[in-house]
C-alpha cells in the first residue's frame, strides 16, 4: 500500500525539484497521494498533475499561505483548492507582491553586509518561482558567509537578525476564507515549528479553530513522538482533523524523505476524510516509520 504526503515544495517556490521531478521522486518513494503546497502560489500544480497521471498518483492541489497572526508568522496549508477561485487567486497575488517588496528590502540589507547583486542573484535562483528566504540563504552559502542553511537563518535571516525584514502577510481569517471559497480544506502547518511556548501554541489552536480552520498537521517530516502526542491532544481538544506532510524541499534535507511519515494516531480523524477532499483515495495510509 502506498503512502500519503500532504505537504511538499517545488521550484514554484523554494523546492529544489521541478514539479515533474518532485512527483517522480514521490512515486519512487511509494507515495500514492501527494499534495504540492508551494509558498503562496499555485503555479506548479498543472505540471504536477500532468506528471501524477503518468504514475497513477493522486495529486492534491495545494498551497502554503504565509499568515501573520499576533505579529507572528504562521503557515496555513490549503488542500484540494480550485485553481480558478477568484478570492484565493486575488489573495495570493497580494501576498506575492508582499514577497517581492520584502525581497528588495532583504537584498538591500544583504548588500550592506557585503553580498553583491543580492536581488539579481536571488531572482535568478528563484527563476519564475516565488523568492523566499531559502534563496537568500543559498546566496549566503555561496558567498561563504555561512556553512549550513541552518546557520544562514540563525545568523542573518531569522527575526531579529541583520537581514530580516518584518512584513504583514495575510490575516489568518482571510487565508482560511480564501481556501474555503476555493472549496479547499485549511490546515495549520507544522504547529511545533513556530518556536512558541505551550501557552502560545494553545492560543494559536484556539484562534485557528475560531477562524474556521479544519485540520492540523499532526505528523510532519521531522516530528518527534512528543510533538505528535502534543499536537494530537490539541487537535482533538479543538475538534480539528489531522493531516500528515513531510514539508519536503530537497533531497539535501537528508532527514526528510517524501512520504516517510509516522501514521496519524488512531483517535485523530484524517483530513482526507473531509468531504472537500473526497477525491483523494481513501485506501492510502501513511507508511509506518
Ligand atoms: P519565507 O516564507 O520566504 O520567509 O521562507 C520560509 C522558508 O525558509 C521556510 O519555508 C523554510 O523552507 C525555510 N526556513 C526557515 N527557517 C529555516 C531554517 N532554520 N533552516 C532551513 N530553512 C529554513
Ligand atoms: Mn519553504
Ligand atoms: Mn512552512
Ligand atoms: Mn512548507
Amino acid at each position: 500500500m502506498g503512502s500519503i504526503d500532504l505537504h511538499s515544495h517545488s521550484q514554484a517556490s523554494d523546492g529544489a525539484l521541478t514539479p515533474t521531478e518532485l512527483v517522480r521522486a514521490a512515486a519512487e518513494h511509494g507515495v500514492r497521494t501527494l499534495a504540492l503546497t508551494d509558498h503562496d502560489t499555485l503555479a506548479g500544480i498543472i505540471e504536477a498533475e500532468t506528471e501524477a497521471t503518468r504514475h497513477a498518483m493522486s495529486l492534491v492541489a495545494g498551497v502554503e499561505i504565509s499568515v501573520t497572526w499576533q505579529r507572528r508568522t504562521l503557515h496555513v496549508v490549503g488542500l484540494g483548492v480550485a485553481l480558478d477561485a477568484t478570492a484565493l487567486n486575488a489573495g495570493l497575488d497580494t501576498v506575492q507582491s508582499i514577497r517581492r517588496e520584502r525581497a528588495q528590502r532583504i537584498a538591500a540589507k544583504l548588500e550592506k553586509l557585503g553580498v553583491t547583486k543580492a536581488l539579481e542573484r536571488a531572482q535568478k535562483q528563484a527563476g519564475s518561482g516565488q523568492i523566499t528566504r531559502t534563496h537568500f540563504a543559498q546566496l549566503l552559502l555561496e558567498s561563504g558567509a555561512c556553512k549550513t542553511m541552518q546557520q544562514c537563518f540563525k545568523r542573518y535571516l531569522k527575526a531579529g537578525k541583520p537581514a530580516h525584514v518584518k512584513v504583514d502577510w495575510a490575516a489568518l481569517d482571510d487565508a482560511i476564507s480564501w481556501i474555503h471559497q476555493a472549496h479547499g480544506v485549511a490546515v495549520l502547518a507544522h504547529p511545533q515549528a513556530y518556536g512558541m511556548s505551550a501557552a502560545w501554541r494553545e492560543r494559536m489552536y484556539s484562534a485557528f479553530a475560531a477562524a474556521g480552520g479544519d485540520a492540523v498537521e499532526v505528523c510532519c517530516g521531522n516530528s518527534t513522538r512528543q510533538h505528535i502526542d502534543s499536537s494530537a491532544a490539541s487537535t482533538l481538544a479543538h475538534g480539528l482533523m489531522g493531516s500528515v506532510g513531510s514539508d519536503f524541499h530537497s533531497h539535501e534535507q537528508r532527514w526528510l524523505a517524501l512520504g516517510r511519515l509516522a501514521p496519524l494516531p488512531n483517535n485523530i480523524t484524517p483530513v482526507w476524510q473531509h468531504p472537500n477532499l473526497n477525491a483523494i483515495e481513501t485506501a492510502t495510509t501513511p507508511s509506518a516509520l
